[in-house]
């Protein structure tokens, strides 16, 4: 058995946390009682239930699940919500104080005081595990809670368990979808945290789940809600390697391996196609050659960045639902050709694919896309450059000095996302020879992958 301990921290990341269980327990026949009700005739959903979930007495499965939050409101919520009994009630960790949406508040003062408590939960889940792979952390880097507690949290965890992996779900802040003004601020901090004590970041950009809300599932006024319906899509997508029997990237550690080649660079861009809106159905069911094709379009990635303004180091696709995986290969082959000055020549077979029978709920058949490129730089460049324009002016420095910050980690938070920006674009030129021209703004933009 090789478990994965989730934790979920602040409003954001209970939300997403919440939703993700609620996806992944319909995926494997768990009904809100933790009983299982799927189907008795294959093994297929509970093979690998062990990943996610424990057995308690009673044949009941119980989320393996830590949530924390320094306010009670958005876990009183899960609690009632129709899977709200399904986790196990020790593992609600909360405080009263609320963080304010302050990054030193969560990472130094309050949360620094009910982190102990979180990890003495932890301990005890990572205690009862045969053979522990690893954590997954779903969080917002725009708040206090999830920001700057979720990151203590992975800074003690990889304290204290240095050789097992690390994987976050973070949300990364958008003016479009928040009006505090200070989370670039806090994101930054956040960042700096991730590129060390982090080993695999899926990003989830507020601001391209609400361009997608927008533009191609045309609604007015996305929510909250919206945003993650298609987190919880992405998700599912990303996990079901992890949870379902098969060959590729059956583990952190493989997912990391193919998919990292420079520790530092371990920020992915992911895709999901076909993309719904919450309640609806799908009625045309989507070719493998549709799937593909979305999957790799930008209008499709969960990153505000185009993949065509940078190059691939490696990319990882996950098809679900029946279908052949001779034309998977073929069609993934056909992207790559097609496409090939986009993907760095100097990592041969940088693109993997698999297919998994179990198609998600609603759909006949999805794919999921999880891209290591170099444009996302143009995500931290857009962090970045609000983060200098308020730290110029030392603007609202103070609500962080006033928790015992020193003005220096906030320089050094920005310098080290600099570097990462400067990284991506190394590797990103490293191969670019001087006659190519697939730069930005050099007459690719019709072009889009085939
Ligand atoms: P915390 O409770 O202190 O961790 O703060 P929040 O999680 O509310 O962090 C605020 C940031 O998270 C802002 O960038 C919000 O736009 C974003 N956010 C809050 N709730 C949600 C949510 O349910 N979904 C998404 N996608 N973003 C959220």
């Amino acid at each position: 058995m090789r478990e994965i301990l989730h934790v979920q921290g602040g409003q954001c990341g209970n939300q997403i946390g919440s939703k993700f269980w609620e996806v992944i327990c319909d995926e494997h026949g768990i009904d809100p009682t933790g009983k299982f009700t799927g189907d008795v005739a294959s093994d297929i959903q509970l093979e690998r239930i062990n990943v996610y979930y424990n057995e308690a007495s009673g044949g009941r499965y119980v989320p393996r699940a830590v949530l924390m939050d320094l306010e009670p409101g958005t876990m009183d919520s899960i609690r009632s919500s129709p899977f709200g009994k399904i986790f196990r009630p020790d593992n609600f960790v909360f405080g009263q104080s609320g963080a304010g949406n302050n990054w030193a508040k969560g990472h130094y003062t309050e949360g620094a005081e009910l982190i102990d408590s979180v990890l003495d939960v932890v301990r005890k889940e990572a205690e009862n595990c045969d053979c522990l792979q690893g954590f997954q952390v779903c969080h917002s880097l725009g708040g206090g809670t999830g920001s700057g507690m979720g990151t203590l949290l992975i800074s003690k965890i990889r304290e204290e368990y240095p050789d097992r992996m690390m994987l976050t779900f973070s949300v990364f802040p958008s003016p479009k979808v928040s009006d505090t003004v200070v989370e670039p601020y806090n994101a930054t901090l956040s960042v700096h945290q991730l590129v060390e004590n982090g080993d695999e970041c899926m990003v989830l950009d507020n601001e391209a789940l609400y361009d997608i809300c927008f533009r191609t599932l045309k609604l007015t006024t996305p929510s909250f809600g919206d945003l993650n319906h298609l987190i919880s899509a992405t998700m599912s997508g990303v996990t079901c390697c992890l949870r379902f029997p098969g060959q590729l990237n059956s583990d952190l550690r493989k997912l990391a391996v193919n998919l990292i080649p420079f520790p530092r660079l371990h920020f992915f861009m992911v895709g999901f196609a076909p993309l719904t809106s919450r309640g609806s159905q799908q009625y045309a069911s989507l070719t493998v050659p549709e799937l593909t094709q979305q999957m790799w379009d930008a209008k499709n990635m969960m990153c505000a960045a185009d993949p065509r303004h940078g190059r691939y180091l490696t990319a990882s696709a996950m098809f679900r639902g029946k279908m052949s995986t001779k034309e998977v290969d073929e069609q993934m082959i056909n992207v790559q050709n097609k496409n090939s000055s986009y993907f760095v020549e100097w990592i041969p077979n940088n693109v993997k694919s698999s297919v998994c029978d179990i198609p998600p709920k609603n759909l006949k058949m999805s794919s999921t896309f999880i891209g290591n490129s170099t444009s996302i730089q143009e995500m931290f460049r857009r962090v970045s450059e609000q983060f200098t324009a308020m730290y110029r002016r030392k603007a609202f420095l103070h609500w962080y000095t006033g928790e015992g910050m020193d003005e220096m980690e906030f320089t050094e938070a920005e310098s080290n996302m600099n570097d990462l920006v400067a990284e991506y674009q190394q590797y990103q030129d490293a191969t670019v020879d001087e006659d190519d021209d697939y730069e930005e703004g050099e007459g690719e933009e019709d072009h889009n992958f085939e």
